[in-house]
């Protein structure tokens, strides 16, 4: 359960589990300084922002763990530095003091405790940044940005979480909200002031002013698409028949000999996924074991998984040894395919490339002649592209090809202002608001059923930067964090 109250102090392992060079223990709230100070066994004040080396008292060494000023026996259980960062100039806006000891998980725990034994309580997922929050030191946008920031594997999606934080997202809430706003204040004053005279807005400048705004959100909502895909990634599962190269290309879209290659059919036994950069897009390729007939348990687990992975796969790249004569199962495996890979291109060929696209001309760059009709059903508007997984040839190519199969563009250079399916569902609410707007408009309604939309919209705006948003959607999106951020 998260709390919602900024009055009592709260502390956490700010820095990953496990050893390190340093460890970081965070204490935020009005007795952080007080228990800091405690810790360390300190009478003389602590000087903001200054670095202040000291040791951590532990325990009394009577054993029975009590960590109460008066059982403390001046025994040091580390060597730290201690900050403070005064109220409001700090992370969450209130005092915070950090630790940093050595990269211990077991002293790092016993400070935590030591802090607890003198009035802290342990932080919940997210609650520093949550504080932040309720202390208005960052809206709720920049708060998500926080956690997509922490978690982004991608540059590109380090870039989108950078700038979401530095307000870019909410800039253009802003904007958007204020012609909004400007919108209603002139209606409404129209509304106000029938008998007056006054023409506050005609008709056509309140159709002109929807549609600008409307045009600005269908702008973002369009940015989402492609930022979405940014954020959250897809998934992609090489697939086809055994020995055609999966592993060999799995591992070179890794840059890494993650999968193990051999020359016996149905060695790749289980389902490896790894998250690789195609193109700025964060994705999780799978390595699948071939979809064939499994000849023993283990395999057919292998070939169970693969078939689940086809199922959630945002796309399915089927590789081909050409070769090799082609698979029995062909067909059903076109049926699979989203990006055709013939490989092993290095190597003599044992079938035409137009034999797999029956008459239809590829949309890659085939080296194959036009084909016969004899061939089997291909799928329809399937990329075919030729590479060797060995010597690395189309390889570039291909990147290109499942970057801007995924996002619609050939490579993401710039971050998307929009990118947090939360926000987008909002984006869509206003874009549907403004929507009845026009069309009551255009139905002669009254100004107050005009009105009525545009305060909708404006809410669903305001739900993004979280002027106004539920304590559950709160605690769904900070209970997403790790302890400590
Ligand atoms: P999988 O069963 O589909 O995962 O196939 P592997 O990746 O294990 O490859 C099977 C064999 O084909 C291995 O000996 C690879 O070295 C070889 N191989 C894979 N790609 C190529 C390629 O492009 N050219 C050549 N000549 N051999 C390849």
């Amino acid at each position: 359960m998260q709390s919602f109250s900024t009055e009592d102090t709260i502390v956490a392992i700010a820095t990953p589990p496990g050893r390190g060079g340093i460890g970081v223990v965070r204490v935020a709230g009005p007795r952080a300084v007080e228990i800091a100070r405690s810790l360390i066994g300190r009478e003389e004040p602590l000087c903001p922002r200054h670095a202040t080396f000291a040791r951590i008292l532990g325990p009394g060494s009577d054993g029975n763990g009590d960590a109460s000023a008066s059982h403390r026996a001046d025994r040091a259980i580390d060597h730290v530095v201690v900050t403070w960062y005064v109220a409001p100039h700090s992370y969450t806006g209130d005092d915070v003091v950090e630790i940093s000891g050595h990269g211990s998980p077991l002293l790092l725990r016993q400070v935590v405790e030591l802090a607890i034994a003198g009035g802290a309580r342990l932080a919940e997922p997210g609650e520093f940044t949550l504080r932040a929050y309720l202390n208005g030191r960052i809206d709720l946008a920049q708060a998500e940005a926080v956690a997509d920031l922490v978690n982004a594997v991608t540059p590109l999606q380090a870039r989108s979480a950078m700038d979401q934080l530095e307000g870019t997202l909410t800039g253009v809430i802003r904007r958007i909200d204020a012609a909004l706003f400007d919108l209603a204040a002139r209606l409404e004053a129209s509304l106000d002031f029938p008998d007056e005279g006054f023409h506050f807005i005609t008709q056509e400048e309140t159709v002109a002013g929807l549609s600008a705004v409307r045009a600005d959100l269908d702008r973002l909502a369009d940015e989402g698409r492609a930022g979405r895909v940014v954020r959250e990634g897809r998934m992609i599962v090489i697939g086809g028949p055994p020995n055609a190269g999966k592993s060999s290309l799995f591992n070179a879209l890794l840059g890494a000999d993650r999968a193990i290659v051999t020359d016996v059919p149905g060695t790749t036994r289980d389902v490896l996924s790894e998250r690789v950069d195609i193109g700025g897009v964060p994705v999780t390729l799978v390595d699948t074991a071939g979809l064939r007939e499994a000849s023993d348990a283990i395999e057919a687990e292998g070939v169970r998984r693969a078939r689940a992975a086809h199922h959630v796969a945002a796309m399915t790249i089927l590789v081909l040894d050409r070769s090799a004569p082609l698979p029995e199962n062909l067909n059903e495996l076109l049926s699979h395919a989203g990006v055709i890979v013939v490989n092993k291109i290095d190597r003599p060929a044992a079938w035409d490339v137009a034999s797999i696209c029956q008459g239809r001309r590829p949309k890659a760059k085939g080296r194959g002649q036009a084909a016969t009709n004899t061939g089997p059903e291909p799928t329809d508007n399937v990329d075919i592209l030729e590479i060797s997984a060995l010597t690395g040839a189309g390889l570039n190519d291909l990147r290109h090809r499942l970057a801007s199969a995924l996002t619609d563009r050939e490579e993401l250079r710039d971050p998307p202002a929009i990118s947090n399916v939360r926000h987008l569902a909002l984006v869509d609410a206003a874009r549907a608001a403004l929507e009845r707007a026009g069309e009551s408009l255009a139905a002669g309604a009254t100004e107050e059923l005009v009105l009525a939309e545009l305060a909708a919209a404006r809410r669903a705006l305001e739900e993004i930067t979280g002027r106004r948003t539920a304590d559950d959607v709160l605690e769904h999106i900070f209970n997403s964090f790790c302890v400590g951020k």
